[in-house]
């Protein structure tokens, strides 16, 4: 008997998943890929699932090089009990198991009949080993009763803290102000894909982190498709969830040339200290991710492009629901490079013919939305209300 299986089945009974009846079968498969939590995989990198490196995984595991039953090979490496069980779906939100939500419908057995055979397409017999699990795992998970891995979640008072992401522009025609695009790469790549990308990145990377550290997080982007909303709808979307802080991602465009990280808060604002403060945080977390992302920025101070302020539609207070009675969101807009300069473009490019250069892209744009995230969650502060 494992106790560190039991900790995790512990941990698995109380987490969100989108769809809670797979827990049973999920634990099954973990049942049988770790030895019931004694393999190496599970004992040295808390993978109980016996999950391969992908590239798709950066930012939820490291890789690490493991010699496992089936041959030496790069396998996922995780920080944390929690973060295995996020990492887990997430290696299931990737493309050679797209559909697995429509046949999860028909119950844990038609799941598992789909994504077993993907998942190891050599073992005939893997899917009915897991079904014979699943009355197991359903008890291990009605009696977890073990004491949380990790420490208690913060209190939390009432609403969680809800933070709405903004990724400009989108669509085709300019809607209330917004433009479907502004700055384009030099091959033609357009801002509105690299912000969706990156706020993307962000919520995961911000729920991620709200999971380890047990804080009641809620994250709601203005858009989740190619399309466009003007710009007092999405800055209204942060009053009608009552959130607490707005980021708007944007990247820049001037002369091929000119590049760095700035940040911008609206010029006539009832909370100005405060947007202030956020977007100060905002700004240095990018910068420092710039600086590791392309070392040629860290000597030149032109990359700290600084905070500014400037009239901003998307950042109006009224739309925000501030009042000078009541300071509830926080709002800033960071413009993270300058997209037409085509190192920069080579950064963070959607789109390369390369595979290693396209893996180095991603990777980059993650560590920009990990950086914004550790921002959004040290930018709530105190006070306001
Ligand atoms: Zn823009």
């Amino acid at each position: 008997m494992s106790g560190l299986f039991d900790e995790l089945v512990a941990r698995y009974k109380v987490a969100t998943i989108a769809l809670p009846k797979l827990k049973a079968v999920t634990l099954a498969q973990w049942i049988l890929e770790s030895g019931r939590g004694t393999s190496g995989l599970a004992t040295k990198h808390l993978n109980f699932a016996g999950l391969k490196w992908r590239s798709e995984m950066l930012g939820f595991a490291t890789p690490v090089e493991f010699d496992a039953h089936d041959g030496l090979d790069f396998y996922c490496s995780f920080a944390s009990l929690d973060a295995f069980i996020v990492g887990y779906w997430k290696f299931l939100s990737r493309s050679p198991y797209d559909g697995w939500e429509q046949r999860a419908a028909d119950g844990p057995e038609a799941f598992i009949r789909f994504i077993g055979p993907i998942y190891n397409p050599a073992v005939g017999v893997y899917v009915a080993q897991i079904i014979a699990l699943m009355a197991e795992a359903t008890e291990r998970l009605a009696k977890a009763t073990a004491a949380p891995a990790l420490p208690p979640p913060l209190p939390v008072a009432g609403a969680p803290l809800r933070i709405v992401i903004d990724p400009g522009h989108g669509g085709t025609v300019t809607v209330g102000g917004s433009s479907p695009n502004n700055a384009t790469s030099p091959s033609g790549e357009k801002e509105k894909d690299w912000t969706l990308d990156i706020a993307k990145r962000t919520r995961t990377a911000l729920l991620t982190r709200a999971l380890h550290a047990g804080i009641n997080v809620e994250v709601i982007l203005t858009r989740e498709t190619d399309s466009n909303k003007g710009l007092a709808a999405r800055a209204n979307i942060a009053l009608s969830k009552q959130a607490r802080l707005f980021l708007s991602i944007h990247f820049n465009g001037f002369d091929h040339q000119v590049h760095g990280v700035e940040t911008w808060i609206h010029s006539i604002n009832v909370n100005k200290d405060e947007d202030a403060a956020f977007a100060q945080i905002v700004q240095e977390k990018v910068l420092t991710a710039l600086h590791a992302i392309d070392p040629g920025t860290v000597t030149d101070p032109k990359y700290d492009r600084k905070v500014k302020e400037k009239k901003l539609g998307v950042l109006n207070d009224i739309e925000l629901g501030n009042t000078i009675a009541a300071h509830r969101c926080r709002a800033c807009l960071v413009e993270i490079e300058s997209m037409d300069v085509p190192a920069v473009e080579q950064l963070f490019r959607l789109h390369a013919a390369d595979m290693a250069l396209s893996q180095q892209a991603a990777g980059n744009r993650q560590k920009v939305a990990d950086a914004l995230a550790d921002a959004l969650l040290a930018g709530g502060g105190q006070g306001g209300q």
